[in-house]
C-alpha cells in the first residue's frame, strides 16, 4: 500500500525512477523510451533514443540524442549487453550523445560494437564518413576516440572498436542490418526533407517493433514495412492542423498506423504544442491502442 502510494507520487512528480527499467526486465521483449523529445529544449524530455530489451538485456539501441546518455544510465542498461546501435539519421537530436556513449567505452565492453547508419548525399555524409570526421585519430573532432575506428588504445583515451555498417537509403526494399541470436533488424529509407533517414524494424521472439524515426509519412512502402507490427513508434513532431516539409501531421501519423494495422502505436519525439489537440486529430484516423511516450517509459511487446 505504502509502496504503491510512493510509486504514484513519483509518477505525479515525473521523477525518473529505476522502476521503469525493472518493468522492462520483467518482459521477454519490451521497448523503452530513453528520450521522448525532439530538438527543442524540454524540462522533461531528452532528445530521441530507444532501447529494445530482449530477455532482460538491453540489446538494441536506436538513436542517441542529447540527454540519452543520462537516460541510458538511469535505465540500468549495459554497454556490454548491446548487440547493435542503429542510427536513423544525422540530425543532432538523434545522434549528439554518441560521443558521450563511446568515450572510455572500452572499459565497459571488450567486444566490437556493431553500429549502423544511413548512406549519404549532398547534405549529409554517409555514416562511415560521419564517424571518421568525429573519431579519426588524425583528423577527427574527437581524436581521443580514434580507437573506435581502429587506432591503438591510448593510455589516456579510447573507446570500444566499432563494427560499422551503412544502409543505402535509396533502396526500395528493406535492407537487413543485423541477423543473429534470433534477432533480425531491417531498415528502410524514409522521406525526411532531403536528409537520408532510416526506419528500423526489429523482429524477435515472434514479435516485431517498428521505429519510424522522423518522416513525412508519405512513402507508401513504409506502411508495408510497418505492416502488422506489434508496436509501432511514430513521431508526433508538429501541432494539429499544421504541415511541415520534414514531419508528418498528427492526422498522417494516425493514418499510417491505421493502414499498417499495428497492435499498438506509441507516439514520441513530442514537440511543445497542444498535445491534447494533436492526439485528438490523430485519433480521427487511428482507432487502435495508443501510448503517449515519456522518458524511461517501458512498453511490453506482445
Ligand atoms: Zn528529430
Ligand atoms: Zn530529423
Amino acid at each position: 500500500m505504502i509502496r504503491s502510494v510512493i510509486v504514484c507520487l513519483l509518477a505525479l512528480l515525473s521523477i525518473p525512477s529505476s522502476a521503469s527499467a525493472q518493468s522492462c526486465v520483467a518482459n521477454p521483449v519490451a521497448v523503452q523510451i530513453l528520450g521522448s523529445g525532439g530538438p527543442a529544449i524540454n524540462r522533461d524530455r531528452a532528445s530521441t533514443s530507444y532501447l529494445l530489451w530482449i530477455d532482460a538485456q538491453a540489446k538494441i539501441l536506436v538513436d542517441m540524442g542529447g540527454g540519452a546518455f543520462l537516460r541510458f544510465g538511469q535505465a540500468q542498461a549495459k554497454l556490454s549487453d548491446l548487440s547493435l546501435v542503429a542510427i536513423s539519421h544525422l540530425h543532432p537530436d538523434h545522434v549528439s550523445d554518441l560521443p558521450a556513449l563511446l568515450w572510455l567505452s572500452h572499459r565497459a565492453r571488450k567486444d566490437q560494437l556493431p553500429i549502423a547508419g544511413p548512406s549519404g548525399n549532398d547534405v549529409a555524409p554517409g555514416f562511415p564518413m560521419f564517424l571518421s570526421r568525429l573519431f579519426d585519430e588524425k583528423n577527427g573532432a574527437f581524436q581521443v576516440l580514434g580507437p573506435t575506428l581502429g587506432a591503438t588504445q591510448g593510455q589516456l583515451g579510447g573507446g570500444v572498436r566499432l563494427d560499422v555498417g551503412v544502409v543505402d537509403v535509396t533502396k526500395a526494399e528493406p535492407s537487413t542490418v543485423f541477423d543473429k541470436q534470433g534477432v533480425t533488424v531491417t531498415a528502410l529509407g524514409i522521406p525526411h526533407g532531403n536528409l537520408p533517414t532510416l526506419a528500423y524494424r526489429v523482429q524477435t521472439r515472434d514479435v516485431s517493433i517498428v521505429l519510424s524515426s522522423d518522416q513525412t509519412g508519405t512513402n507508401p512502402r513504409f506502411v508495408e514495412f510497418a505492416r502488422g507490427a506489434n508496436v509501432l513508434v511514430m513521431h508526433l513532431a508538429i501541432a494539429a492542423g499544421t504541415i511541415n516539409p520534414l514531419h508528418a501531421s498528427p492526422a498522417v501519423v494516425g493514418r499510417v498506423a491505421q493502414d499498417a494495422g499495428v497492435g499498438r502505436l506509441i507516439v514520441s519525439h513530442i514537440g511543445q504544442f497542444d498535445l491534447d489537440a494533436a492526439i485528438a486529430e490523430l485519433k480521427k484516423f487511428y482507432t487502435g491502442p495508443l501510448t503517449v511516450g515519456a522518458d524511461l517509459q517501458c512498453t511490453p511487446v506482445q
